[in-house]
């Protein structure tokens, strides 16, 4: 067991802290607080609860709910180009995945869904797979996009279902293999419905879902206002518009 750190440990690490964001002037991204990469108020705000949520007949685990700080947080690590913000967010993403494998047998691969080439070049990275790699997690690249689809920005319920249709399939047969399918974040569950039905078209099973944020409920009623939606996203870190595959977030306001 490792011990906690004694107060001078901890006073000497701060210390250290605020020498290098002298050096290297960062804000937080999840207040913007001239700081650390993410201050000590909003790693508290990260702190994962992990909960089981639904969305029609999906179950997913997630780790946080999709507002504020973490909302905030989510939008400058994926679209901020804000990746010395994972850490939090890395630990999050582990609870939730370790809470839907609770109680399964060995053997269950990571897999997620992949970004479109659109937004692989934007970014440079795949943020669920680059949070997973932060936990030692290794996710098995079993899906590819069939077809470009449009960002799902704007759409209601139905128009992401229909979007998100036939969007995915396995490169190869899965017969026998065990998937936990893994995502950032939950709005109407269409993305992660659509990878399992690619899965198990190919023969493989899904055992469960696990997500680092949902969006909250309330989601629904926003489908009639796409304007003020996506504007609103555009204050909340792009986060809709650079996505692609994924979800786009609703407003947290
Ligand atoms: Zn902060």
């Amino acid at each position: 067991m490792a011990r906690p750190p004694s107060a001078s440990a901890a006073t000497f690490r701060r210390a250290a802290l605020d020498a290098l964001a002298l050096l290297l002037p960062v804000s937080c991204a999840g207040c913007g607080t001239p700081d650390r990469a993410v201050c000590d108020g909003c790693r508290g705000a990260l702190h994962p609860h992990p909960t089981l949520v639904s969305r029609d007949d999906l179950s997913a685990w997630a780790a946080l709910e999709y507002v504020g700080v973490a909302a905030r947080t989510i939008g400058a690590f994926k679209d901020g180009a804000r990746t010395d913000a994972a850490a939090p967010l890395a630990a999050a993403l582990a609870a939730a995945v370790r809470a839907a494998l609770e109680g399964c047998a060995p053997g269950v691969e990571v897999c997620t869904v992949p970004s479109t080439p659109a937004a692989m070049r934007r970014r440079g990275y795949s943020p669920v797979d680059l949070l997973l790699a932060r936990c030692g997690i290794r996710s098995s690249r079993v899906l590819r996009l069939t077809r470009a689809r449009i960002d799902q920005a704007g759409l209601g319920v139905d128009g992401r279902r229909a979007n998100a249709a036939g969007a995915l399939e396995a490169h190869r047969d899965l017969a026998g293999r065990r998937f936990l399918l893994v995502d950032d974040v939950l709005t109407t569950g269409a993305t992660l419905a659509e990878a399992s039905r690619a899965i198990g078209v190919a023969r493989g099973s899904v055992v469960g879902f696990a997500v680092l944020a949902e969006t909250p409920r309330r989601y629904p009623r926003d489908i009639r206002t796409p304007d003020r939606r996506l504007r609103d996203n555009a204050t909340h870190g792009s986060y809709g518009g650079m996505t692609g595959v994924v979800e786009p977030p609703f407003r947290s306001g």
